[in-house]
């Protein structure tokens, strides 16, 4: 067994390759967990997304939806995996470290209010059809992780 050390280097950090890291307002928490609304942990979990800075960053790949999801694992401690991330590090079940889109619709949904400069609108020329959606390829060298 080796432990080893990496460090994202200044030009990766530059370039935005680790993603991009952002203080959450209280109105972009709620519309990115507006399917929570109403419920008895919603206001802890505003509290909890808002409370310090957070990195974001939209992966690619095969599957990348239940990818993420797998190394996540699941959001109540005691299922979750003990080689995923919640598995070894969650708190509890409010402090849970990562989120990953549940669907790639949610996805696209949620890109857009972390990634508002990725999104089509009427201030860009974007064909029609791809108004309002996330422009994948129009920043390459941005946010955008292979996986
Ligand atoms: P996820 O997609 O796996 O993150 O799970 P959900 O979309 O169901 O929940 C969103 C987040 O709300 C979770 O990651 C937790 O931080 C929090 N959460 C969900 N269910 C509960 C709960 O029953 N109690 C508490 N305290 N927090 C919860
Ligand atoms: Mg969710």
């Amino acid at each position: 067994m080796e432990r080893t050390l990496v460090l994202i280097k200044p030009d990766g950090v530059k370039r935005g390759l680790i993603g991009k890291i952002l203080t959450a307002t209280k109105d972009s928490a709620k519309k990115h967990y507006s399917e929570h609304e109403g419920k008895d942990f919603f206001e802890e979990l505003i509290n909890y997304v808002t409370e310090g800075k957070m990195c974001a960053m939209i992966l690619m790949g095969e599957k990348a939806v239940d990818a993420a999801r797998k190394i996540n694992g699941d959001k109540d401690p005691i299922k979750a995996e003990l080689a995923s991330i919640r598995g070894e590090f969650t708190l509890d079940k409010t402090h849970n470290l990562v989120h990953a889109s549940d669907s790639s619709e949610n996805a696209e949904r949620e890109i857009t209010i972390w990634f508002p400069e990725l999104t089509c609108s009427s201030e860009h020329t974007c064909d029609e059809k791809y108004k309002g959606t996330v422009d994948l390829f129009a920043k390459i060298n941005g946010p955008l992780i292979n996986v």
